[in-house]
C-alpha cells in the first residue's frame, strides 16, 4: 500500500548507492546499469568531481531568482552555444518544459512573420513530453489516449521520408516549423538518414521554416559528438536538451539560432526554477568532465563494442530483427513483445529497458568500460536466447 500516485509500474528494487556504472541495493547486490537513469547519468553515478562541485555550489547558493542575473546560468549558456554553434539558451527543469519552450516559440515566430496558426510538422512515433502540447506531438497514441482535448497546430508524417514533409507542407501553408529526433529514443532507437536531417535544413531554408531538433536524450555526449545532429555536419534553429545535461540535477534548455533566436522578449516566457545556480553548475561540471574524460570517444568505442559484441551472439537468431544505434544509444529489435525481459535482466543484475514494445534498449553511462561493455554482452544476450526460444505464451 503506497500513497504514490499509480503512474509507473516499478520493479522491485531500489538502490542506496552507486558508483561509476554500478548500483547497490539494500542487500548489497550489485548491477551493472545500463540505462544510466534513461539517458540521464551519462557520468554514472557518485562521480567524484561532480559530487565535490555539487557540495560546493550547495554550501555557496541553491536559488537566487530569475529577476536577478546568474552568472553560472550565463557561463552554461556560453559553453553550450560554443558547442553548438548556436546563440542563446532558456533553461527549464525537464525534457518537456525545454519543448514547450520551444513549440511557444514556434508560435510566437509565426506570429511575428503573419502566420498566426503556425503549423510545426512531426513525425511518428516521435517522443517529445508529458505536458499537453509535447503530447500532442508526441507519436505515441498510447501516451495521448484519454488526454483529448489536446493543443493543435501539429501535422505527422512518416519518419526519414522527406517526400512525406514535402507533401505535407505543400497542403498546408501555414507550416512554419518541422521537428525530429535525430536518433527517435522512446520510439524504438530509430535513426534518422542523415540525407533526412540535410534535406530538412535544405527544406527549412527554403521556406523560411525553424528546423527543430529534440536533442533530450541524443544529446550531450551520448552518440559520441556533443549533439547527435552533428554527425549531419548541419546546425538546427532550435534544439533542446534535457536529459544528460545535469546528471541528474533537473535541468532543461532550449537554443536558439538564426531565424529562432531573437523571437522572445521580456514576459514572453519564464520560469521559477530554471536556470538556477545548483543546476546550472551541475550543467557546467558535466560538459567539463565530458571533454577532459574524453568520454564520447568512450562512447564511440564501447557503443561499438556493445553492438558488436550483441550482433556476435545474436544478430543470426530467428527473432532478432535489427540491432542498431549510435555511440551509446543501442537498441535490439525483437520479432515480439519482450517486456518480460526488463524483468529476467533485473533478476541477472543487468539495469536495461525494452520501448516501443518490443525494442531492447540500452543507454549506458557515458564512462562505461570495456569490460563493463562485454558484461553487458554476457548477461544480456542468453537471456534473450532463452526469451526467444521459449514456446510463445498465448495472448
Ligand atoms: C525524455 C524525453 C523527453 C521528455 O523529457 P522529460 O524530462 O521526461 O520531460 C522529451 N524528448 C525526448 C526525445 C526524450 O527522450
Amino acid at each position: 500500500m503506497t500513497h504514490l500516485m499509480n503512474t509507473y509500474n516499478r520493479l522491485p528494487v531500489a538502490f542506496t548507492h552507486g558508483k561509476g556504472a554500478r548500483l547497490y541495493d539494500a542487500q548489497g547486490r550489485e548491477y551493472l546499469d545500463a540505462l544510466a537513469g534513461i539517458a540521464v547519468n551519462g557520468l554514472g553515478h557518485a562521480h567524484p568531481k561532480l559530487v565535490a562541485a555539487l557540495q560546493d555550489q550547495v554550501a555557496r547558493l541553491i536559488h537566487t531568482s530569475n529577476i536577478y542575473r546568474v552568472t553560472e546560468q550565463e557561463q552554461l549558456a556560453d559553453r553550450i552555444c560554443a558547442l553548438s554553434g548556436m546563440q542563446e539558451v532558456f533553461f527549464g527543469n525537464s525534457g518537456s518544459e525545454a519543448n514547450e519552450g520551444a513549440l511557444k516559440l514556434v508560435r510566437l515566430y509565426g506570429h511575428k512573420n503573419g502566420e498566426p496558426a503556425a503549423q510545426t510538422i512531426v513525425m511518428e512515433n516521435a517522443w517529445h513530453g508529458r505536458t499537453l502540447a509535447t503530447l500532442a506531438a508526441t507519436g505515441s497514441d498510447k501516451a495521448r489516449k484519454g488526454f483529448e482535448p489536446l493543443p493543435s497546430g501539429f501535422i505527422r508524417v512518416p519518419y526519414n521520408d522527406l517526400a512525406a514533409v514535402r507533401r505535407a507542407a505543400d497542403a498546408d501553408p501555414r507550416v512554419r516549423a518541422v521537428w525530429i529526433e535525430v536518433l527517435q529514443g522512446e520510439g524504438g532507437i530509430q535513426v534518422a538518414d542523415l540525407d533526412f536531417i540535410r534535406g530538412l535544413r535544405r527544406l527549412a531554408d527554403e521556406r523560411g521554416w525553424l528546423l527543430m531538433i529534440d536533442e533530450v536524450q541524443s544529446g550531450i555526449g551520448r552518440t559520441g559528438k556533443w549533439f547527435a545532429h552533428q554527425w549531419a555536419g548541419i546546425r538546427p534553429d532550435v534544439m533542446t536538451l534535457a536529459k544528460g545535461l545535469g546528471s541528474g540535477v533537473p535541468i532543461g534548455a532550449c537554443v536558439a539560432a538564426g531565424r529562432a533566436a531573437g523571437v522572445f522578449g521580456p514576459g514572453n516566457h519564464g520560469t521559477t526554477f530554471g536556470g538556477g545556480p545548483l543546476a546550472m553548475r551541475a550543467g557546467l561540471e558535466t560538459l567539463a568532465i565530458i571533454e577532459a574524460e574524453g568520454l564520447m570517444t568512450n562512447a564511440v568505442e564501447q557503443g561499438d563494442r556493445i553492438r558488436r559484441g550483441l550482433e556476435r551472439e545474436l544478430a543470426n537468431l530467428a527473432g532478432v530483427r535489427e540491432i542498431r544505434g549510435r555511440g551509446l544509444m543501442i537498441g535490439v529489435e525483437l520479432d515480439r513483445p519482450c517486456g518480460e525481459l526488463v524483468r529476467a535482466a533485473l533478476d541477472a543484475c543487468l539495469l536495461i529497458n525494452v520501448t516501443h514494445d518490443n525494442v531492447i534498449r540500452m543507454l549506458p553511462p557515458l564512462v562505461i568500460d570495456s569490460v563493463e561493455a562485454d558484461l553487458i554482452v554476457d548477461r544480456l544476450a542468453p537471456l534473450v536466447k532463452s526469451f526467444l526460444a521459449a514456446p510463445a505464451r498465448a495472448a
